[in-house]
């Protein structure tokens, strides 16, 4: 069964095709710079990449190339062969703790949502109406970023704020990644051959999250009501003393969008070393001795190891720690910083594992005496999303 796993952000979209249920990616890609000038797609078949130029004027325009582009490249005869799409939707509130079948009661729902995501919901409703339109005839699912996380008990999610905030406008912590905590704490359920365990999962990507995970089920997150809490991130600041947006819109005369997108874009690694957001671009300056690009690095793994000491203690030990995304997957070095400051707590790094484990490969990258194993295990969000979408319509 062909399933498609779609991921449409505001100006972007992603997808991939699987043959399911045997998890094989059949093409892949992403259209970006929808809606803007000079839009370019990328395509992925048979270990080729294909870059083309196309007017992107709008989601519906990249759903319709994407079409042309399977049947062209013979991925698929014609549409009736797509029996699913699966979506990524980042915010379903606390309305869903799992992916459902999109009809209209969950789109209304969705909408409702908008104040919560303001940027992405309306994204992703968008690329939903793209494929209902393309591809009529497929099952449209939705998977929530925030469903893995509905698992914590109120002692973690309530913000301590009148209570009232909570109950009438929705006010505590969600949690987001959730698909990327969901799929790494199961893949090292498997390899420790256990389903009963505690794991710590670090996502660590331009944005990061970490999970406390007790028995496949989330406890507690990083992230919060919005992506913004938790770690040091790209350009996000993360955990802060609110006090100092008020401050600053005094003291700069700044209004309050113009701080929050300072706190959004301009913050974290990004605003401390003045260099990037990129962690490549960061360790470049790190060789060179950068005074502000070391100190960016030092916030980020704080703020890393914070998480995983205050989670370890309240998952009352810890059976795996995993590394995930963009910087946990490729950064031997971030990984090290932050493994070399949990001697604490008896956990040991293999250095030359450490150094081996990048690029998408997945293992153990701690010493044979670490009180913890530490692995790293490249996330498959899309996978995820492929697997809930096959299952939901064999169960229809
Ligand atoms: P997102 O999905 O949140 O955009 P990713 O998980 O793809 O993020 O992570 C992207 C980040 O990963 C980049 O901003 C970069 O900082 C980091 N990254 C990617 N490759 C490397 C590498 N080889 N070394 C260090 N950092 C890397």
């Amino acid at each position: 069964m062909k399933i498609l796993s779609v991921n449409a952000g505001s100006s972007s979209l992603k997808f991939q095709l699987y043959e399911m249920p045997e998890e094989k990616v059949l093409i892949s890609g992403t259209f970006e710079r929808i809606g803007i000038d000079n839009g370019i797609y990328t395509i992925k078949i048979n270990g080729e990449k294909i870059k083309k130029d196309a007017n992107l004027t709008n989601h519906s325009v990249c759903v319709d190339i994407l079409i042309k582009e399977l049947i062209n490249y013979k991925v698929i005869k014609n549409l009736d062969e797509i029996k699913g799409v699966g979506h990524r939707l980042v915010h379903g509130g606390d309305r869903y703790n799992k992916s459902v079948i999109i009809d209209d009661e969950v789109i209304k729902n969705v909408k409702e949502l908008i104040p919560l995501a303001p940027l992405h919901n309306p994204a992703n409703l968008i690329g939903v109406e793209a494929f209902k339109k393309a591809v009529p005839k497929a099952i449209q699912v939705g998977c929530f970023d925030t469903a893995f996380h509905q698992t914590m008990d109120e002692d973690n999610y309530l913000y301590a704020v009148p209570y009232e905030w909570y109950t009438k406008y929705g006010v505590r912590k969600y949690g987001f990644h959730g698909m990327s905590h969901k799929y790494v704490s199961s893949r090292a359920a498997e390899l420790l051959g256990r389903k009963f365990c505690n794991i710590i999962v670090c996502h660590l990507g331009s944005g990061g999250s970490i999970s406390a995970v007790r028995d496949g089920k989330c406890i507690d997150t990083s992230m919060g009501f919005t992506p913004n809490a938790g770690i040091v991130m790209g350009s996000r600041c993360g955990d802060i003393d609110y006090s100092i947006i008020p401050y600053i819109m005094k003291v700069t005369k700044m209004t309050l969008e113009e701080v929050d997108t300072i706190l959004n874009k301009k913050s974290g690694m990004y605003g401390i070393s003045g260099i990037s957001s990129d962690f490549r671009d960061i360790e470049a300056k790190i060789s060179e001795r950068d005074h502000r690009a070391i100190l960016a690095h030092h916030l980020f793994v704080d703020s890393v190891v914070d998480y995983i000491a205050r989670y370890y203690v309240e998952l009352g030990g810890c059976d795996c720690l995993c590394f995930t995304a963009g910087v946990g997957e490729n950064s031997p070095h971030v990984r090290r910083m932050i493994i070399d400051r949990l001697s604490a707590l008896g956990i040991k790094i293999n250095r030359q594992l450490n150094e081996e484990m990048r690029f998408g490969k997945e293992g153990l990258i701690s010493a044979s005496n670490s009180s913890v194993p530490v692995y790293v295990i490249p996330t498959d969000e899309e996978v995820m999303i492929a697997r809930d979408t096959y299952s939901l319509i064999n169960n229809k």
